[in-house]
């Protein structure tokens, strides 16, 4: 048995989506907590029998259903329109800031209502004490994570409201543009490196978030925008979830050169569970054992030190034997296969995680 500390997840909205995405469904706010929605990866049973101490809880918010195809109201210019031509993938449409921002404070009084009913089995951790805490008393740690910064206004006032309600870590971008940068498009077989770098906006929210100790995770995030934030940010690096892109060459995956970045600043990537990053469109290999050769190029090349899970559990498509947060012992026995020592595998699972965020926080 081992402890897990993970990177990323989307169960909040899987067990309550903002009011926009629920398309008629009948929900119980309680879902998480007794592990009531028969197709979650994660909830607070299965996590506490498989020792899931923690982790990132994303807060990520998609347009209506039926916006997906055009999004007039949007105030961002796309990208895309001015820069990329030819056989450019195509951007995720921008999503409306008003939307994104009722839709966050939506799904973050959910993740409060949460934590009060479980009755203090769950806790929003907001500095490494409370973290320390919460993995002492067995409390299932809980930081919660913009995946996408479109709730931010251009003046970065909604940034100190999230901080003060308990945000620690935001990504800049998802796979979309947005006022402070671009994300990167989904393909396989192209370079990564594609689509302009921050804005000025985007460098001024990497300084704020440097001096309120909030984690900026560089997942989703494209290559420009990365090596933007490794010039100004002055905390180690952090990607939630992505695999290395020399063992599958995925866009949303890290070149050699990103993770040496990665290693310069102390930081860490936690490597995603999502089989089209991991194996790509190989169907002859193991998704499983394809997570562990992620972790294994990392490790053996860069180091140990600087690698973690970024399951995204809830928000991908998972190696069909694991089922949930239950399939981290395969994944921990894989590693043991695949001949990591103890000490390496305890890196991976929880100690990276927790040495990156006693830095940050
Ligand atoms: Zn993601």
């Amino acid at each position: 048995m081992s402890v897990f500390f993970d990177g990323h997840n989307d169960s909040l909205t899987r067990h309550y989506p903002p009011r926009h995405l629920r398309q008629g469904e009948n929900l119980d706010v309680n879902s998480f907590i007794n592990g009531l929605h028969p197709h979650a990866h994660l909830d607070l049973p299965r996590a506490q029998k498989t020792n899931f101490a923690g982790g990132f809880f994303a807060i990520f918010i998609d347009p209506e259903p039926n916006l997906q195809e055009s999004n007039p109201n949007s105030a961002y210019l796309a990208p895309r329109d001015r820069t990329f031509s030819g056989d450019y993938p195509s951007l995720e449409i921008p999503i409306d800031s008003q939307l994104a921002l009722k839709a966050t404070l939506e799904v973050l009084s959910y993740a409060f209502k949460v934590e009060r009913s479980s009755q203090g089995q769950i806790r929003i951790v907001r500095s490494f004490e409370d973290l320390l805490e919460a993995l002492n008393n067995k409390q299932l740690a809980q930081i919660l994570h913009l995946e996408g910064c479109e709730a931010i206004d251009a003046d970065l006032h909604n940034l100190e409201t999230f901080y003060q309600a308990g945000v620690r870590s935001l990504g800049l971008c998802w796979s979309r543009p947005n006022i402070f940068g671009t994300g990167v498009p989904f393909a396989n077989n192209i370079t990564p490196n594609l689509g302009p770098g921050l804005t000025s906006l985007g460098k001024a929210l990497v300084r704020e978030c440097n001096n309120l100790h909030i984690v900026v995770d560089l997942a989703h995030l494209n290559y420009r925008g990365f090596f933007d934030v490794a010039k100004i940010s002055s905390v180690p690096l952090v990607v939630s979830h992505a695999g290395a892109f020399s063992v599958c060459p995925s866009t949303r995956n890290l070149k050699d050169e990103q993770l040496e970045a990665i290693v310069q600043s102390q930081g860490i990537v936690g490597v995603t569970f999502n089989i089209p990053d991991i194996t790509g469109n190989d169907e002859a290999k193991d998704p499983l054992q394809g997570v562990v050769e992620h972790i294994k190029y990392i490790g053996e090349n860069f180091g140990y030190d600087y690698v973690g899970l970024g399951s995204d559990f809830d928000g991908c498509t998972i190696p069909p034997q694991m089922d949930g947060v239950e399939g981290l012992e395969l994944l921990r026995e894989a590693m043991e296969q695949n001949g990591l020592t103890q000490e390496e595998i305890d890196l991976v699972c929880y100690q990276n995680w927790l040495r990156v965020l006693e830095r940050i926080f």
